[in-house]
């Protein structure tokens, strides 16, 4: 599966080439913390730089948090009432005073 990146600088969510290069641009590498935005290459650097992580580990870690590390999740919808309140009722199944 590829891995889905997101920009720690916009949030952007992008998909470089698995390569992480360009065919057409030899001398660009597709970043794993960053889009191409020159000013989110130095937001990257300045995260990198202040935490002492790598831009890849950074990267990993904005992934995660996003949700966006593994294989794409799919909401989960929890049909558990909260504590102390009652279920919601089914479709179709309430009984108003018009029946
Ligand atoms: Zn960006």
């Amino acid at each position: 599966m590829r891995q889905i990146y997101l920009c720690i600088g916009c949030a952007a969510i992008y998909l470089p080439p698995e390569s992480m290069t360009y065919p057409s641009h030899p001398d660009v590498t597709a970043s794993p913390a960053h889009c191409g935005n020159p000013s989110c290459a130095q937001a990257a650097r300045e995260a990198a730089a202040m935490s002492g992580l790598t831009e890849a580990k950074i990267g990993e870690l904005a992934r995660r948090a996003a949700g966006l590390d593994g294989p794409v999740r799919m909401a989960r919808i929890d049909r558990r009432p909260a504590r102390g309140r009652r279920a919601s009722a089914a479709p179709g199944g309430s009984r108003g005073k018009l029946r």
